[in-house]
């Protein structure tokens, strides 16, 4: 089987090919197909960030297993991963929050296990990128929710939850403020509920949310938010599990998927091989199960959880100097470790 590569940019070819390492390890029956995409191609020209033949290939295969790619602040080049999702309609965004044995954490240190899986809606809201000056001292911002997208979005986060035996849904918004636009995002949610009366389905206002996440994150299992929430409450939640070097994701279009860490090109440790490769490697683990190759995927995930119970870490964290490795001798401790 063929899936499309795209490095990314900064830490991106560093914990690309780490990853790219240990699933050749596993032996699984894959192909990468490295296609042209990132800030170098933007740079050339390229207004998506990708050459038209990259595009070719990954509408094609359907597989996009993706690094991280670069967007600089404020004026500029427009966001090559926000692109990417709405070029092919990756609606719906999963990101796992799972305590990892050998990270430690505030809540490890309390004898507190997480789990907590987000979806974050993921093509619209703010991200239409309606951007404009009204005046010279006045800048507008639109916001578009719409019903298709948010029932899409919904279904996906339900079915999901019936398939991992979730009890609760959980529905993020602001529609005490944003009465129209969240109002109809939290409207289509209990809509879509109503098809899966054994899940206990609930809303939060997220400012609450994001309290109660730090102090009592076992009261949530599945939890959808709208664009920009999510995008925010995701980076909080990995936080809860070791930071962002252990946040994997997946965005589920009906055509393509992209699989890709949640962090992103981190220019300040680019080059160096010290990055952290696991939210990644994670995500290529959700990638596996996508594809059906489920015996792979649990092997990568059991030699990285030994890995990471021998003590073995990036410099990003763990403790003490004696069992830090870089990004490369990481990967090879967790290929040794497939043995
Ligand atoms: P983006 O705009 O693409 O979301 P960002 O500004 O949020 O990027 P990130 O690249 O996500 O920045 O990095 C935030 C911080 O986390 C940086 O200090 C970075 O070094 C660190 N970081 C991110 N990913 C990793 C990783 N895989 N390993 C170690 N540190 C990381
Ligand atoms: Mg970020």
């Amino acid at each position: 089987m063929r899936i499309a590569v795209a490095k990314g940019d900064g830490i991106g070819p560093e914990i690309m090919d780490a990853t790219l390492s240990i699933i050749g390890a596993t032996g699984a029956p894959l192909d990468f197909e490295v296609v042209d995409m990132g800030k170098t191609w933007y740079e050339k020209g390229h207004s998506s960030g990708m050459t038209p033949e990259a595009k070719n290939t990954i509408e094609q295969l359907g597989v996009l297993l993706k690094g991280p790619m670069e967007t600089p602040k404020g004026k500029g080049m427009k966001s090559i991963n926000v692109t990417a999702r709405k070029m092919w309609s990756t609606y719906a965004n999963k990101r796992v929050f799972k305590s990892l044995n050998g990270v430690e954490t505030v809540f490890s240190k309390a004898g507190i296990p997480i789990d907590i899986t987000m979806v974050r809606e993921n093509i619209e809201d703010t991200y239409g990128g309606i951007e404009h000056m009204l005046t010279e001292d006045v800048a507008l911002c639109r916001r578009f929710i719409t019903r298709p997208g948010s029932i899409q979005v919904h279904k996906y986060t339900f079915e999901m939850a019936r398939k991992k035996g979730a009890k609760k849904v959980t529905c993020g918004h602001k529609a005490n403020i944003m009465k129209i636009t969240d109002g109809l995002f939290l409207e289509c949610f209990y809509e879509v509920a109503k098809d899966y009366p054994e899940i206990k389905a609930s809303d939060i206002i997220v400012d609450d949310l994001a309290m109660k996440l730090v102090s009592r994150p076992n009261d949530f299992e599945v939890i959808v938010l709208p664009n920009l929430q999510g995008d925010i409450l995701s980076d909080l939640c990995a936080g809860l599990v070791g930071g962002l070097g252990f946040a994997p994701s997946a965005n589920i279009g009906d055509n393509v998927c992209i699989f890709e860490a949640v962090h992103g090109s981190a220019p300040d440790i680019a080059g160096k091989n010290i990055a952290n490769p696991t939210a990644l490697l994670i995500s290529s683990c959700m990638m596996l199960r996508h594809l059906g190759m489920t015996h792979e995927a649990i092997a990568i995930e059991n030699s990285l959880y030994n890995t990471l119970q021998q003590g073995y870490h990036t410099i990003d964290f763990g403790i003490g100097k004696d069992k830090q490795l870089n990004t490369t001798e990481f990967s090879q401790q967790i290929i040794k470790n497939l043995q």
